[in-house]
């Protein structure tokens, strides 16, 4: 069976722009290339889970979701395929979804299709919602500092046991 991270866009991978839209504004959150180049070295399945209410909204389109997407693996600079799956909710948060964050709908959708190990399992995110779509999907759950919350923020959530990392290469660096 195969282990997997499953990863958050928006303040996990990139920086947070609030509804970003134009791929000129794509910026890599530092260490983010070399940590994704060790985990998938390490054996890991790659799979980004992003939530773009921006969409659902009428904000953006899907379409500049997609060019958003392609500019970041652009200046990843890695190998191609960089990813194994690649799932946008483009719902607000008040529309029906299947996929939205904290649902654990895409994660179990891999790890059957991908035959994962859960207990080798990783979602790593800046948000609530993310640590809660991987405990949903049975997987372990890891939290970054680089978006949303900050280590004090975090602490202040309570949210025992979990796992916070200042950045993804932090979180990386732990893996084996
Ligand atoms: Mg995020």
């Amino acid at each position: 069976m195969s282990k997997a991270l499953f990863l958050d866009r928006d303040g996990t991978l990139i920086l947070d722009k609030h509804y970003l839209a134009d791929p000129a504004g794509v910026e890599l959150i530092p260490g983010v290339a070399p940590a994704l180049a060790r985990a998938r070295a390490l054996g890991y399945r790659l799979f980004i889970v992003t939530n773009q209410s921006g969409v659902g909204r009428g904000y953006y389109t899907l379409d500049d979701v997609h060019r958003c997407n392609a500019r970041m693996d652009e200046l990843l600079g890695l190998p191609r395929p960089i990813w194994d799956g690649v799932c946008i909710a483009p719902e607000s948060s008040d529309q029906p979804s299947r996929y939205r964050k904290p649902s654990p709908a895409y994660l179990q959708e891999m790890i059957t299709e991908h035959r994962l190990d859960r207990a080798q399992c990783w979602m790593v995110g800046d948000r609530e919602s993310d640590i809660d779509a991987g405990l949903n999907a049975q997987v372990n759950a890891a939290a970054v500092c680089t978006g949303k919350h900050d280590a004090a923020a975090w602490a202040a959530l309570g949210r025992p046991g979990l796992a916070v990392f200042p950045d993804f290469a932090a979180f990386v660096a732990t893996l084996r």
